[in-house]
């Protein structure tokens, strides 16, 4: 995976190749799916959602740019597994899931492997989660019609935030990278992506 599907793809940040070649992806997918787990795709897991392609979990990781330090808010847990690279490059995960079947598995998932600085929360993680904001990193997993003002307020001052952003129906999303400074918000475009839905409520 390293080797193949993220070096050469724009992945140059060793601490993230180094999280992302300690994380088995495979124990993270049921076991019919198990055999395509190095395949550089998205793929099935249950209540109709995706484990996101490898590289997009990389490059997502890359560009939101975690410190050990950081305290990190991930919306759309899935299967656990992004919040599992991302835990092991920074202090702490708070991932929300609506799915409670999801959520649930995920954490089993999680616990078993020792991924002991990963929360797994259940809500609307349009959102956020306020009990334990502002956040350093926020990384959404599912694309938002806009971006939810309630996660741009759980943002520290310098965080940063990287979410899927559906401009029209018919095109693909973009994926930005917001950055707070203060009151002041900017965002650059990291590249066209197909995600799920941020389904709200
Ligand atoms: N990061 C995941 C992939 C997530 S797919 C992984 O590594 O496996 C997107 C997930 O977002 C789905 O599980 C979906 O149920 C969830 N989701 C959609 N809208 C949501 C919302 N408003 N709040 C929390 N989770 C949401």
């Amino acid at each position: 995976m390293v080797a193949e599907q993220l070096r050469p793809h724009g992945v140059t940040d060793e601490r993230v190749l180094e999280a992302m070649a300690s994380v088995p992806r495979e124990e993270f997918l049921s076991p019919r799916m198990r055999r395509h787990a190095y395949e550089d795709r998205a793929l099935a897991i249950e209540c109709g959602q995706t484990i996101s392609q490898p590289l997009v979990v990389a490059l997502m990781i890359q560009a939101a740019a975690p410190a050990p330090q950081d305290v990190a808010l991930e919306v759309g847990t899935g299967s656990g597994y992004a919040a599992a690279v991302l835990s092991r490059l920074c202090r702490e995960v708070i991932t929300i899931e609506r799915e409670p079947a999801l959520a649930e598995h995920a954490s089993e998932t999680l616990r078993r492997l020792g991924f002991g600085n990963v929360e797994v929360a259940v809500g609307d993680g349009s959102a956020g989660w306020p009990a334990r904001a502002p956040y350093q990193v926020i990384m959404v997993a599912a694309a938002a019609r806009g971006v939810p003002p309630a996660l741009i307020d759980q943002l520290t001052d310098g965080g940063r935030m990287v979410i899927p952003v559906a401009t029209s129906p018919e095109e693909p999303q973009d994926l930005r990278v917001y950055l707070r400074r203060g009151q002041d918000v900017s965002y650059r475009s990291l590249f066209p992506v197909l995600f799920v839905p941020l389904r709200t409520g």
